[in-house]
């Protein structure tokens, strides 16, 4: 039997491999409700007792639930075609390695936005990332929004809303913006709802031209803004409590708007990937328990 330790190690290895990565390949003999792009970033790696959770950019989370001998195993990648292709149940390849699972008893995925836990769900808001997307519909959705108090962020990720927003293209968007991150979503105007779509609409569109951006927030806590000088910040927000990088200094539109709930306070040392600070935290404190 695999102790529990050992799923804490190997979800480290997979933090370690896959995290900020793009995912250049996936597979599964499992069918699956949603399968993971292509492209996507890999964002964060939670695991607790057997289970290991894979989240993308986009939200989609891969669960895998483990069997007593069930294991998450990192190769070099050519390695991996040789030695492990026939019992492998789902292999997620990055630049030169590959995450490989064996042994799972349930592999399961679904959107962090769960319908699910939302069943008065409306229909799909429109695909930004298509050229005749309806940005004025996801204006008046942004502006009608069903719980007033909910964070700008949040309402970003929400897909009745629109789609296309990845957590990467949120945190952008935000910057660009000079929005706070959890400025209410009601005291935006139809100006300012017009500007982050009209913003967003672009980012996506310039991505799938491949034009390489760098990022001005995502993964650059610790460092210096490059508008204001002020210092990155990171967190975790929203009910799916989804990585969020920010410039507390100059996103400071509509600050203090909002009553700030799912806030999860945290500052990451830098050169530290948020989700390993939290996991490290965790294992501090699991320890002193214990
Ligand atoms: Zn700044």
């Amino acid at each position: 039997m695999l102790p529990i330790y050992k799923m804490q190690h190997s979800a480290a290895a997979l933090r370690t491999a896959l995290i900020g990565r793009k995912m250049l390949s996936f597979a599964t003999n499992n069918s699956i409700a949603l399968t993971p792009q292509v492209g996507q970033t890999i964002e964060e790696v939670r695991s607790f007792g057997r289970q290991l959770e894979v989240v993308w950019d986009d939200g989609l989370v891969l669960n895998t639930r483990m069997k007593f001998t069930g294991s998450w195993r990192v190769y070099r990648s050519a390695e991996q075609r040789k030695s492990s292709a026939a019992r492998a149940q789902v292999v997620i390849e990055v630049a030169g390695l590959s995450a490989v699972c064996f042994g799972a008893s349930v592999i399961e995925s679904h959107h962090d936005f769960d319908p699910r836990r939302h069943p008065i769900l409306g229909r799909l808001g429109t695909d930004l990332s298509q050229v005749d997307a309806d940005l004025d519909e996801c204006v008046s959705r942004m502006l009608s929004y069903e719980d007033s108090d909910a964070t700008i962020a949040e309402v970003l990720l929400d897909q009745r809303v629109m789609r296309g927003v990845g957590n990467v293209y949120r945190c952008e968007l935000l910057w660009a913006c000079e929005l706070h991150p959890w400025a209410k979503v009601s005291s935006l105007n139809r100006d300012e709802c017009r500007e982050l779509v009209t913003i967003a609409a672009e980012m996506l569109r310039a991505n799938s031209q491949q034009v390489a951006v760098d990022p001005a927030v995502y993964g650059k806590h610790g460092k210096s803004c490059s508008r204001c000088h002020g210092l990155v910040r990171v967190t975790h927000h929203g009910e799916a409590n989804r990585v969020l990088y920010w410039c507390s200094d100059c996103q400071i539109r509509h600050a203090g708007t909002s009553s700030s709930r799912y806030v999860t306070e945290h500052d990451t040392p830098p050169g530290v990937h948020p989700a390993e600070y939290i996991y490290l935290s965790e294992l501090a404190r699991s320890r002193d328990l214990g």
